[in-house]
């Protein structure tokens, strides 16, 4: 259904919609909240704390005041209850004046400052005490990542609209299923979990949320590794003897992790089944050298392998290295050739880059999502690998699969996953671990401080810029969109790249550059972006976790991270590994904004060690289930609600639940689960769950 068929969006709501990846009323439906608030009982004026935004009743002591100041009025009005008084401040809306008459009875929500040592709730909305008990206390309301022109009670109310409007969603988890793990049905689910009446509503309809990301991604995986497993492959290769002298001669000498995989991969690849094997290792653990190698070993044997990356400027880093690897020596007398294919090449470039992967003129082929668009015709496709595969879903992986004809496939992750999880999410594969880093890496030095360090940070971010180095500041947020009521989505909670940005402009002598990434930017200003600052045309990039996605740029130095509580351990272990890739010492800044211990704890962790499977091991332990209202860990797996961490319990329920379903019914032909079968289908046709 079209967004612009709901009431109040017109063409220009509708654009700030495709702007957050919404374009139908389906897709709103599945734009979950990304948090809630909750009306809680009024508090007693003394219980206020700054910072929040909180509730409390009052009688107002006197009528409200009107004040101008510099073209500004201010509405003031004193409220007091048993415990103390309090001031309320209302900008630019002088009107306020007149509900605020003397011994009325009201409450009032808002956020607390303080200034000048008092407390002072500005903006705070109004209700009567009835009403507020009535129609909202207890009540949760979602709070959605907004966009410019588009407020929290646009998406609210459209939101509302295209669950009634959008038809009602048809379950298709078969009963046993549903009562076997206690699930609510789906239409609930999607109601609640934009308008959840109590955390007990959310928290179930959230756990099916979950449960189904994890589910069906599953199911997708056994199917995958299945059709695998039972065949035996076309694509035999043959160790050849070439291989060995291009190893000996590489730049540098292969760690004993990487031989040891290379070793496994090549052992997969003659066996005479299909390979289905994850090397997972750590950031610059040099993981992609091993992916160049089975690359030229299934080249050598006359096949034609592909590595798809997220992102095309990875992509193009890829190409570099087989160039430069390959080109200058003529290891293979000219006959393995690389060839790259993006979609922000020209379409005569892709044209191009298309004709020679058809002829087989080139038989390292090296690209994005581009690889598996319709147009691509490959010879004989022997292996396909996935790098940084926990940026793409099952279904994206699939679909470069269908280009093959049962070709071997390798995929790469530097999420390292506690052995717990990695047994759960990966049973359907072999899996080959790189531990060490190559030698001789000066090891990163790490600072957790408070915001009271940020003044330190900017001036050391300086310095090192001025030594020649490039800097990355992190931020949690995109941007502080500020809705009718001129309430802002962050303010005072998180650091946004559009805001601080503009900030460190401004602090900053001219000379220096600043670039801004963040992942609501198309993908060729992005890949612009990302590319500028490889070539140093911008000094410090300010950018959210988009950057995490492993581009080298060894001249980067510093890495500062704001609010860094918010983030999951194993994602600011991944940001850390931006910097250190050179021959520089390099530093990782983390602001940590909360003055909880638990924070203080995890960070510690992160400062302390730099063993990534200890540290995601660590974040398992102490960030357990349970927890639904952190920030989620993003990207994971490409899952949207689901957390591997925090819902590690429901992980373990979805997967024994597809394996007793396959071991049921392997093919899924019973009636009962045809629904199920083509949710499957449609999910890996499109990567998501429709
Ligand atoms: P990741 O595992 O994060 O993908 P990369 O493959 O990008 O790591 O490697 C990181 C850097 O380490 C690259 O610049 C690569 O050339 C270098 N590298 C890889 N293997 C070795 C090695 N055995 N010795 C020295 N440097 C290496
Ligand atoms: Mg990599």
């Amino acid at each position: 259904m079209e967004l612009t068929s709901l009431k109040g969006i017109g063409e220009k709501t509708a654009g700030a919609f495709n702007r957050l990846g919404i374009f139908t009323a389906e897709d709103l439906v599945r734009y979950y909240p990304r948090a809630y608030e909750t009306f809680e009982k009024p508090a007693a004026i003394y219980e206020l704390e700054p910072g929040r935004i909180m509730t409390v009743e009052g009688v107002l002591s006197r009528d409200a005041s009107l004040n101008r100041f510099r073209g500004i009025t201010i509405v003031n009005a004193y409220i007091s209850d048993m415990t103390g008084r309090l001031q309320l401040s209302w900008y630019n809306s002088p009107f306020m004046k007149n509900q605020l008459t003397e011994g009325r009875h009201l409450v009032f929500r808002g956020r607390v400052y303080e200034k000048n040592g008092k407390l002072i709730m500005s903006q705070p909305k109004i209700y009567e005490p009835e009403t507020y008990r009535e129609k909202y206390q207890d009540r949760m309301m979602p709070l959605y990542s907004l966009t410019k022109g588009l407020s929290n009670n646009t998406i609210m109310k459209a939101a509302a609209e295209a669950l009634t409007r959008s038809g009602r969603a048809q379950e298709y988890l078969p009963d046993w299923i549903l009562e076997k793990n206690g699930l609510k049905s789906l239409e609930v689910t999607a109601i609640r979990m934009h308008f959840p009446r109590n955390e007990e509503e959310l928290r179930a309809s959230r756990n099916r949320a979950v449960f189904d990301e994890f589910f069906i991604s599953m199911l997708a995986g056994a199917r995958l590794s299945e059709t695998a497993r039972k065949t035996v492959s076309t694509h035999k290769c043959r160790p050849d003897l070439r291989m060995i002298r291009f190893m000996a001669d590489l730049p540098f000498e292969l760690t004993a992790g990487q031989i040891a995989a290379y070793k496994e991969i090549a052992a997969d690849m003659s066996s005479g089944r299909v390979m289905n094997r994850l090397v997972e290792g750590d950031v610059g653990s040099g993981k992609t050298i091993v992916a160049v190698l089975a690359m030229i070993n299934a080249a050598l044997n006359g096949y034609q392998a592909a590595i798809m990356a997220p992102t095309a400027v990875l992509a193009a880093q890829h190409y570099e290295t087989f160039r430069k690897l390959l080109e200058p020596h003529g290891y293979f007398d000219g006959k393995v050739t690389p060839v790259l294919l993006t979609g922000a090449m020209t379409a005569a470039e892709k044209k191009e880059a298309g004709r020679k992967i058809r002829e087989h003129e080139a038989n390292l082929v090296i690209g994005t999502h581009a690889l598996f668009q319709e147009k691509v015709v490959y010879d004989d496709l022997g292996l396909i690998v996935t790098d940084e595969q926990h940026r793409f879903g099952v279904g994206q992986r699939e679909a470069l699969y269908q280009k093959g004809d049962l070709p071997h496939t390798l995929v790469m992750s530097a999420t390292p996953i506690p052995r717990t999880l990695a047994i759960i999410l990966y049973s359907d594969m072999d899996i080959s671990v790189i531990k060490e880093r190559p030698a001789g890496r000066i090891p990163i030095k790490n600072a957790v401080v408070g915001p009271s360090y940020r003044k330190t940070a900017y001036k050391f971010i300086l310095d090192e810029i001025k030594k020649g180095r490039q800097a990355y500041v992190i931020c949690p947020a995109i941007e502080n969109a500020e809705d009718e009521d001129g309430r802002k989505e962050f303010e005072g909670e998180v650091e946004n790249v559009t805001d601080y940005s503009a900030k460190l402009r401004k602090l900053f002598p001219q000379e220096i550059r600043t670039g801004v990434l963040h992942g609501r930017m198309k993908a060729d200003e992005k890949d612009a972006v990302m590319q500028a600052f490889k070539n140093h045309e911008t000094d410090i990039l300010v950018s959210t976790t988009v950057v995490e996605v492993g581009v080298d740029v060894p001249n980067a130095s510093v890495i500062m991270i704001e609010n860094a509580e918010r983030f999951g351990l194993a994602e600011l272990h991944q940001l850390r590994g931006r910097v250190g890739r050179g021959e520089w010492q390099s530093y990782c800044i983390m602001i940590n904004t909360s003055d909880s211990e638990k924070a203080a704890e995890r960070l510690e962790i992160l400062k302390t060690s730099n063993d990534g499977f200890h540290i995601a091991e660590e974040d398992l332990r102490l960030r357990g289930p349970g927890d639904i209202f952190g920030l989620r860990q993003s990207g994971e797996m490409d899952f949207k609600v689901a957390d591997i961490y925090r819902d590690s319990v429901i992980l373990k329920a979805a997967k024994d639940t597809s394996t007793e379903l396959l071991k049921r019914d392997p093919q899924l032909e019973e009636p009962e689960h045809q629904k199920l079968r083509r949710i499957l289908d449609t999910y890996i046709e499109k990567g998501y769950i429709v």
